[in-house]
């Protein structure tokens, strides 16, 4: 048998081989911009913190009284004593603005989707799922043990031939999507796959982590929409456009309910500590009240489209495809000696052969930012 550190030794020589062995930088992020990595001054373009509000200071000051108030961690699950006031509020305000009858919030994204999922999908049920389903969500589904398809991506007639063929064979069904999708940026269609899922008798789950606070009025991808879809079960995260951390879902008050008593990642982990919350009711505060202000960072996409005659962005995220992985991680690495910090994305995040490099756009930018970074990605010879 080989030693443990022979077996990581090898697979991270593979991985190395491939191009595709990730390294984690330190990154100092001490103001919001710029960002400071092996001693560079470097503007972020690849930070999912659309709306800046990880350094807002009215944000940071509803973090620190929180502390004050609550404590630093909440101390236990909050089926045990971790349920402090300020999740109950949360959850009120993410009911409204979603317009749903209650909410519930995890510590993650990640632990939403894997949580809620087998509370309502098990062995006898079928999944059927976007092919650029965010992993969380593929996770959710494999642990539910459910049958478990992929639609090609945004094609409603694959959808509707895999539930022709497959739904009548199980008990229930369930269609999955992201509202905004992380590595495209484009939109799922909805309005076509909620109207799909009413007409064969699938419940339909949205995960809606790029939306909140920068689409449909801050409420999200659904609410681009009109008139607004059904959607019976909308997640999200906190962590992106809130600047904060946690996930949640918005459904009825009984699918919450049953969420709150059996999702194994809300009642087996701690409950999320009071600052990340009183922050994410700060930041829903900022949303509801400043349109301008959430609009920017879809402002900030059109203006470095437009400089590059790219087409239209859908959402503040716009892929640059390089299709090559080495090819792909040079560029970052030139964008970074010219003082721009953009991620590389390669295989498996994305398939084989689409290696793209992945710009995302921020309430704080400034536009002379955003012309020089065009500028940059022209001389450079990406686009
Ligand atoms: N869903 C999507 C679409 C995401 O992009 C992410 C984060 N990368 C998550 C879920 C997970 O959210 P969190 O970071 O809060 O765990």
């Amino acid at each position: 048998m080989k030693s443990l550190n022979d077996f990581a030794r090898g697979k991270l020589d593979h991985l190395r081989d491939q191009g595709t062995c990730r390294v984690i930088q330190t990154t100092d992020r001490r103001d919001g911009q710029p960002f400071v990595r092996n001693g560079q001054e470097l503007i972020s373009f690849c930070c999912n913190d659309y709306l800046g509000f990880t350094h807002h200071p009215t944000i940071k000051k509803a973090a620190k009284e929180a502390i004050d108030r609550y404590g630093t961690g909440s101390g236990a699950s909050r089926l045990i004593t971790g349920n402090h006031p300020l999740l109950d509020e949360l959850e009120q305000r993410l009911a409204k603005l979603k317009g749903t009858e209650a909410a519930c919030v995890f510590s993650s994204g990640y632990m939403a989707n894997i949580g809620i999922i087998p509370t309502f999908i098990g062995p006898k049920d079928i999944i059927f799922a976007d092919e650029l389903s965010h992993a969380c969500l593929r996770a959710g589904a494999e642990m539910s043990k459910a049958t478990f398809l992929f639609f090609r991506h945004n094609d409603v007639d694959h959808l509707k031939e895999l539930i022709a063929t497959h739904r009548s064979n199980h008990e229930n069904a369930l269609i999955l999507t992201d509202g905004v999708f992380s590595m495209n940026g484009d939109l799922a269609p909805l309005d076509l796959i909620s109207a799909i899922a009413q007409e064969n008798d699938c419940w339909l789950m949205t995960d809606d982590a790029h939306g909140i606070g920068v689409l449909g009025d801050g409420r999200g991808s659904a609410y681009c929409f009109s008139p607004v879809p059904e959607i019976p079960l909308q997640m999200g995260t906190l962590s992106k456009g809130i600047g904060s951390m946690g996930g949640y879902i918005c459904a009825s008050k009984d699918v919450i309910d049953l969420i709150k008593t059996r999702a194994r990642s809300l009642i087996y982990t701690t409950a999320s500590p009071p600052a990340n919350i009183a922050s994410a009711i700060a930041a829903l505060d900022i949303i509801e009240q400043d349109k301008e202000y959430r609009e920017r960072p879809m402002q900030k996409a059109r203006l470095f489209t437009r400089e590059l005659n790219l087409p239209a962005p859908q959402s503040p995220i716009v892929p640059i495809i390089v299709g090559d992985t080495f090819k792909v991680m040079h560029y970052a690495e030139q964008l970074e000696e010219n003082g721009f910090l953009v991620s590389g994305i390669r295989p498996p995040t994305v398939a084989k052969g689409t290696a793209r490099l992945r710009f995302t756009f921020s309430s704080i930018h400034q536009d002379e930012d955003i012309i020089r970074l065009a500028h940059t990605v022209r001389e450079l010879g990406i686009v």
